[in-house]
């Protein structure tokens, strides 16, 4: 059966503003290891069911036409990535992809834990880049804010990223008053000591037990201001699309990253899409509408050009929806449904 829609690849993902959307972020799992309290709640929490989770094959066919229209950058999250037994395949096959003639890149965001053992095999496989989360050094409050007594499997993550090829390396952490707001220096010495860039990330309403509270976010300026105490802070030029603001240390080489998704929202520049690990195209972290490009791809009367239509149809569908911004200070701000942990981060 036809779709009736002719795939076009003469234009890229350009949405009603003007932006070029050139990234995608693949959720692989609502699933972690950890249950850190800004994502998902302890207990109680309902999971996709396995059979609604995209195959390596699925991600890859999605991932393809994204390329064909012009994306160029694939950044594999969760949920926790590392839980996909098939995460080298995965990495594999989109790595294989190219977009406008180059090779795509793929990075990883990851809580790290297990990834020393799976780093040799997934930079063969084409991984460019990791992210590593990393809220805290102490391990009694790591264990208070994720859940999980699993610290020294992080920082082993870290270590064996460090030692890897893999640059940049970056960590990320998001900042919270009265949790780890005395630990900003001591984080980016951590990173520092691993050749990695530290970014701290405002704490947004994104949270699955939706108990986020803007009084216990820490603002990008306050992040700044503890910082400047010890380093003086050099604005990096050339933000670009970035979501972080970065500035050297001192002289450098060492930068610091701020993403301050809240109190400077950088939706002007956004050049990014979410699947979630159940096939559904979101065209914002924010995003209360999603749309759902699964149900093509395992529709068997559906010739392959045709599935690849109708996966343009939503990735176009998407982008032509997307609002200016997400509207966070708005008194009709609406949080997602789905938690950060479902919606890939
Ligand atoms: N499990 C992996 C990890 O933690 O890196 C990947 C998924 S996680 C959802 C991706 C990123 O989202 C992490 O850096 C995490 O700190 C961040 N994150 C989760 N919930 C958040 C929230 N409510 N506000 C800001 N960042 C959040
Ligand atoms: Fe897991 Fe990452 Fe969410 Fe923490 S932030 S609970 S590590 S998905």
């Amino acid at each position: 059966m036809s779709l009736g829609v002719e795939p076009s690849t003469s234009t890229g993902l350009v949405d009603t503003f003007g932006r070029v959307h050139s990234d995608l972020r693949i959720s692989l799992t609502d699933r972690c290891s950890l249950r850190c309290t800004y994502c998902m709640p302890e207990q109680g929490n309902v999971w996709l069911t396995r059979s609604s989770i995209m195959s390596a094959d699925e991600i890859e066919h999605v991932a393809r036409v994204a390329a064909d229209l012009g994306v160029t950058s694939f950044r594999l999250t969760g949920g926790e990535p590392l839980l996909r037994v098939d995460l080298a395949e995965i990495v594999r096959r989109v790595a294989g992809l190219t977009s406008g003639g180059s090779p795509v890149e793929v990075t990883l965001t990851t809580n790290g834990i297990g990834l020393a053992a799976r780093l040799d095999e997934l930079v063969a496989a084409g991984l460019s880049r990791v992210n590593i989360s990393i809220d805290t050094t102490r391990q009694d409050r790591f264990l208070s804010l994720t859940k999980r007594d699993r610290l020294p499997d992080v920082l082993e993550g870290i270590r064996a990223a460090a030692d890897s090829p893999l640059r940049p390396l970056k960590l990320n952490a998001v900042a919270m008053r009265g949790v780890n707001d005395d630990e900003l220096v001591d984080l980016v010495d951590l990173a520092v000591a691993h050749d990695a860039e530290m970014r701290f990330i405002e704490q947004m309403p994104l949270d699955a037990g939706h108990v986020w509270d803007r009084s216990t976010m820490l603002t990008r300026d306050e992040i700044l201001a503890v910082l400047g105490e010890r380093w003086s802070l050099t604005p990096v030029p050339g933000r670009g699309d970035a979501p972080a603001e970065r500035f050297e240390l001192d002289a450098g080489p060492h930068t610091v990253g701020v993403i301050a998704s809240v109190t400077a929202p950088f939706c002007a520049t956004c050049n990014r899409l979410r699947l979630t690990a159940d096939g559904q195209l979101r065209n914002c972290l924010f995003a209360t509408d999603e749309l759902d490009v699964l149900r093509a791809l395992r529709d068997e009367s559906l010739t392959v050009a045709d599935r690849d239509a109708a996966v343009e149809t939503v990735l176009r569908g998407s982008v032509g929806a997307k609002k200016a911004g997400h509207a966070i200070g708005d008194p009709l701000f609406l949080q997602p449904v789905r938690g950060m942990n479902a919606i890939g981060g």
